[in-house]
């Protein structure tokens, strides 16, 4: 609080007509002119107080024009003393500021200068208006008699009178100097030329001095709807409605100064028809011609304003959608080594499932270390990992376990790099999953051996059966009457698919405890042995082989060719009355093979094409002329999972397709073990080769 200032505060209603009365007097931020400075000596001197000062109130601060005796240029503006309440009193004193409630508390006078004494009269407008106060103070207490009462009166008139004339003299000038213009604006028009004219943007010019516009292209002349002739008559604040001449004054001066070499501001911008749009204004000054020139160069903000906001929603939406997910997500910077390698990653957002992950409040979460936050991955191949992926860009998934001696369980970690070198990270406690999965492992390995020994130990009475019957066959000679020996037979034939159902089993049980050592495998040859296999069934088959060129791939050749003898196996099986035409057609994807095999057998149904793959699945009844146990394609479809391939029929075959078409894809390279993904029966059983 300032005891200098009569005038009103913030709330008054008279506000802005006092504002705009300022600005006519263009005495805000002007270099305080020699003549208030002398009015204010005599003050000083002809009352015998220290100081006296020439106060102005503007939006935001007091601002003193002229001073004497104090060295301050400008307060805070809620530091001022005045109050709406003194606005009506012509003359204030306050002989004593200590005594007076409404001021002993005040800076300036509970601290330093430790003023006392304060008088001061409101400057007012011929309008009516007060802009601001003629004021004397002292450092101690004083009385204030009539003639001195009159006496500062009187000098407040002068000072009143002497901003009236000067704000004249400003006007004349002004005057004066526009009859040059029109010469002028053509000179820097040519000066300017074309680009100026044509621009996109708005863009006008000003003079230095009296601000008027001198020239402006067709982007400001057409989107203010302004004629040349009529924007002359112009200033820039008559464009910018809100923008006080002080203020406007404060921007160019630093500019004039040399203290900016441009500035930037936005503004509504008002058309000529009284509609105005958002504006975002340059401003420059060019002192290089005959005139120092302010160049405003306008732009349209309207888009910006739109994308801004549509931004902030979407930035919203995301912040949302973020807080509200259950898994851990958190953006990291890295930070570098002496070598300029990177050490450690910095902690710059984290949703809430992150910070209850960490047990940490945002504040403590922000700016927090990676390797502080898992502890337990150092010394691990993560951090290099996750080095790789913010330096190739690629991100990863693995899953991994964790122990810290505070934390342990099974983590799923996504990583991927940000657009500006960053990290982000996406965590999943996955400690429940990973035990139903090891509960499941467990119970399956248990099914399997339990599957293997029944079908190994079915395996001995049923050859018994067999050799039995046989005998049985042997003994009794020619003496067996036809029926006895056609039920003999049917004996036979059962023991032997028996026989075969339960080796089938034992394949299948003993797949699934299978352990295998990748190895390079070229499946052309593969192909070209099972083909060969069954050369003789094959007859009159046409046969097109189209697989060469393809890079081996890992995996035992022996599963894999098991695959093939299954697939080739069925078509053979599967062949419609029609000579059996067999195609088999390998490709190369930027990450696997994939071989087609396309017959042109009895076909399947689109509706059966997930079925097939089950075991002991059949689309045929017994009896039908197709026999077999539907183990084929489960046993396919294990192996090629084992090799994380996949394996499925192509349904998106044309409508006058005959037969089907199954389609197997294998990896080039194989997933390390415990990596992510649907879990295949064999997975976790291979070995990645050997690096
Ligand atoms: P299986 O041949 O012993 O019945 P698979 O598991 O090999 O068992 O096949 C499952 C079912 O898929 C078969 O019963 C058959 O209906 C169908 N199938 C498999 N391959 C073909 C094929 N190439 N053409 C037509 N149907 C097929």
């Amino acid at each position: 609080m300032c005891p200098c200032n009569l005038v009103a505060d913030a709330e008054e209603p008279a506000e802005s007509p006092r504002l705009d009365a300022l600005d006519d007097y263009e005495s805000l931020d002007s270099q305080a002119d020699a003549r208030f400075e002398r009015i204010v000596g005599l003050a000083a001197d002809l009352l015998d107080v220290p100081i006296a000062l020439v106060s102005l109130l503007e939006e935001d601060r007091l601002w003193l024009t002229a001073r004497f005796g104090l060295a301050l240029p400008r307060t805070p503006r809620d530091w001022a003393f005045c109050s709406s309440r003194l606005l009506g009193e012509e003359l204030l004193v306050v002989e004593d500021a200590t005594l007076d409630a409404r001021l002993a508390g005040a800076p300036l006078v509970a601290g330093a200068p430790g003023l006392r004494f304060y008088a001061g009269v409101p400057l007012v407008t011929p309008q009516g208006r007060r802009i601001g106060a003629l004021c004397v103070l002292d450092r101690r207490p004083r009385r204030f008699a009539a003639p001195q009462r009159r006496l500062l009166r009187r000098l407040a008139s002068t000072v009143v009178d002497l901003t009236e004339s000067l704000a004249t003299a400003r006007a004349l000038e002004r005057k004066e100097r526009r009859l040059s213009l029109a010469e002028l604006s053509q000179m820097e028009q040519i000066r300017y030329g074309r680009i100026f004219e044509n621009s996109l943007n708005e863009i006008y010019l000003f003079d230095a001095l009296t601000l008027r516009i001198v020239a402006a292209n067709r982007g400001a002349r057409e989107n203010l709807g302004y004629g040349e002739p009529e924007l002359r008559d112009l200033t820039p604040l008559d464009l910018m409605p809100g923008v006080g001449l002080a203020s406007f004054e404060r921007l160019l001066d630093a500019l004039r100064g040399g203290r900016r070499r441009s500035v930037l501001f936005e503004r509504p911008q008002r058309r000529k028809d009284g509609t105005s749009y958002p504006a975002e204004v340059t401003l420059e000054l060019d002192s290089s011609g005959d005139w120092p020139l302010f160049v405003a160069l306008v732009q349209d903000a309207t888009e910006k304003r739109t994308y801004r906001r549509d931004l902030g929603r979407a930035l919203e939406l995301t912040r949302s959608i973020l807080e509200a997910c259950q898994e851990a997500i958190a953006s990291f910077r890295p930070l570098y080594d002496d070598k300029g390698e990177i050490a450690d990653f910095e902690c710059l957002q984290a949703n809430a499932a992150a910070r209850r992950m960490h047990g940490l409040p945002a504040g403590e979460m922000v700016g927090a270390r990676l390797l502080d936050l898992w502890p337990g991955w150092r010394g691990t191949r993560l951090p290099g990992l996750l080095r790789e992926v913010v330096l190739q860009r690629e991100p990863v998934t693995l899953e991994r376990s964790y122990a810290d001696g505070r934390r342990d369980g099974w983590f799923r970690i996504s990583a991927a790099a940000t657009g500006e070198g960053g990290l982000t990270l996406v965590i999943a406690d996955i400690g429940e999953q990973k035990q139903h999965e090891r509960a499941l492992q467990r119970s399956n390995q248990a099914l399997d051996q339990f599957a293997g020994g029944v079908a190994h130990d079915l395996q001995t009475p049923i050859g018994q059966i067999a050799g039995f019957t046989s005998l049985l066959e042997r003994h009794l000679g020619t003496d067996i009457p036809p029926k006895a020996r056609a039920t003999m037979g049917y004996i036979a034939q059962a023991t032997e698919n028996m026989s075969r159902l339960v080796s089938s089993l034992l394949d299948f049980a003993r797949l699934g405890r299978l352990t295998f050592d990748p190895q390079p495998v070229a499946l052309r040859q593969l192909v070209e042995q099972c083909l060969e296999e069954v050369a003789g069934e094959l007859g009159e088959a046409k046969v097109s082989l189209s697989m060469s060129d393809l890079p081996e791939i890992p995996g035992n050749a022996t599963l894999l060719k098991q695959v093939f003898q299954n697939l080739i196996g069925n078509a053979l099986k599967y062949r419609s009355a029609a000579p059996l035409a067999l195609t088999i057609h390998g490709e190369l994807t930027p990450s696997s093979l994939r071989i087609f095999l396309e017959d042109n057998g009895i076909g399947i149904e689109a509706r059966h094409a997930e079925r097939i793959f089950e075991v002991f699945r059949r689309l045929h009844a017994d009896g039908s002329p197709y026999p077999g146990l539907g183990m084929g394609l489960a046993l396919t479809k294990t192996i090629v999972e084992a090799h994380d391939g996949r394996i499925w029929l192509d349904t998106a075959r044309p409508a006058t397709a005959s037969g089907s078409r199954f389609v197997v894809e294998l990896p080039l390279s194989l997933r390390e073990s415990g990596a992510a993904g649907p879990a295949a029966p064999l997975r976790g059983r291979c070995r990645p080769p050997a690096a």
